[in-house]
C-alpha cells in the first residue's frame, strides 16, 4: 500500500471539570469526550525522499516540525528507521485553536496511516502509547467514541455510546488562548463544578434531555465573562431549539445538541445568518471506535 486517505474526526466535550492544579502547573481534569462527524482529511502518500512534506489549505498553519502531523510522522520514522518519506495533503475543516482537538486528531490519523502504509504492525494500544508523547488528547483521538478522560486527559475509560443526535457547531471570530483560560481559572469553594458522574449516568441511560441538563464546562467561568459572544451563541442555539448548548474545551467553539434533524437544520441556517459565528457546521455524534 502506497497511499491512504483518512478522516481525522473532531471532538466535543459534553463535560469538562478541572479537579485541581498540580504543582508542575498541569491541571487534573475529568472530561467527557465525544467524537463528532466533522473532520479534516489527510491524504498520505509514500515517497522516495526521506522527508515529510505537508501541504494544507490553511496558509497560516505551519507545515514544518511545528505541525502535529509532522511530529507524529517523525516519531514513527525515527523509531522504525524508515528510509522512505511521506507527503501529506491536509485539508482542514475543523476550526483551529478552538477546543475541538483539531491538531491532535490530525496527529492521531497520521500515526494510524503511517502504521498502515509502512506495515509497522502496531496495535491500537501501541499507537496510543506513542500518541501521548505528542499531546494529551492524541490517545483519545486514536480511540474515538464516548470516553471519560482523567489525569491530564490521557487516562481514558471507554463509556457506552452517546445517543446519536444532530450537533450544531459555531466558532466565533475571536481567538481564545488555552493558556489564558487555565491561568485565569479560579478553583475555590465557590467554583461550580459540573457533575461528571451524573452525566455519565445520563449517557448510560441514553437520555438526551438529561445529558443536556447536566452538561457543564468549568472553563466557561473564565471565557464567558471575557468573551460574551460565547454566551450569545449558546442563547441563540437554545432559542432555535437546541436541547443543550455549551462551549467545547477551552473554547471558543460552542456546540448545540438537537433531538430532531429539521430543527437542527433550521438552527444551522439561523446561526449562519446571525453573523455571530465565523465557522458554522451541522454534523452529528459519531460512535464507531477505531
Ligand atoms: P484542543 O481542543 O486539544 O485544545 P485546539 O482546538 O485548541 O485543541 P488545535 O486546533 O489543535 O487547537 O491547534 C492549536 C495550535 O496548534 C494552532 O495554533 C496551530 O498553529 C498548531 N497546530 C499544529 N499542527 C496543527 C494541525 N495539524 N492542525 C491544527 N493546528 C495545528
Amino acid at each position: 500500500m502506497d497511499d491512504i486517505s483518512l478522516k481525522a474526526l473532531a471532538k466535543i466535550n459534553l463535560g469538562l471539570d478541572v479537579v485541581r492544579r498540580r504543582e508542575d502547573g498541569y491541571h487534573e481534569v475529568r472530561m467527557i469526550m465525544q467524537t463528532i462527524h466533522l473532520y479534516d482529511r489527510l491524504d498520505i502518500t509514500k515517497t522516495k525522499e526521506k522527508d515529510i512534506k505537508i501541504q494544507t489549505n490553511l496558509s497560516f498553519l505551519p507545515v514544518n516540525e511545528n505541525n502535529l502531523v509532522y511530529k507524529a510522522g517523525r516519531l514513527l520514522m525515527d523509531e522504525f528507521g524508515i528510509t522512505d518519506g511521506v507527503s501529506v495533503k491536509l485539508d482542514k475543516r475543523i476550526p483551529v485553536a478552538a477546543g475541538m482537538a483539531g491538531g491532535s486528531t490530525d496527529a492521531a490519523a497520521m500515526l494510524f496511516g503511517m502504521n498502515r502504509i509502512f506495515g509497522l504492525g502496531l496495535s491500537k494500544k501501541q499507537l496510543m502509547e506513542r500518541g501521548v508523547k505528542i499531546g494529551a488528547d492524541v490517545p483519545y483521538c486514536i480511540m474515538r467514541g464516548t470516553a471519560l478522560a482523567e489525569g491530564i486527559g490521557e487516562e481514558l475509560s471507554a463509556l457506552p455510546p452517546m445517543v446519536k443526535c444532530p450537533v450544531l457547531i459555531a466558532k466565533p471570530q475571536i481567538s481564545v488562548s488555552t493558556k489564558f483560560v487555565y491561568q485565569n481559572l479560579k478553583l475555590d469553594d465557590d467554583t461550580i463544578h459540573p457533575d461528571i458522574d451524573r452525566l455519565i449516568g445520563d449517557i448510560k441511560a441514553k437520555n438526551l434531555h438529561s445529558i443536556a441538563e447536566h452538561m457543564g464546562n468549568v472553563l466557561e467561568t473564565v471565557t464567558i465573562p471575557n468573551y460574551p459572544v460565547i454566551d450569545e451563541i449558546k442563547k441563540h442555539m437554545t432559542a432555535q431549539g437546541a436541547v443543550g448548548a455549551m462551549m467545547s474545551g477551552s473554547g471558543p467553539t460552542v456546540f448545540g445538541l438537537f433531538d430532531d434533524e429539521d430543527t437542527a437544520r433550521a438552527a444551522y441556517k439561523a446561526m449562519r445568518s446571525s453573523g455571530l459565528a465565523k465557522q458554522v457546521y451541522l454534523t452529528s455524534v459519531y460512535n464507531n471506535r477505531r
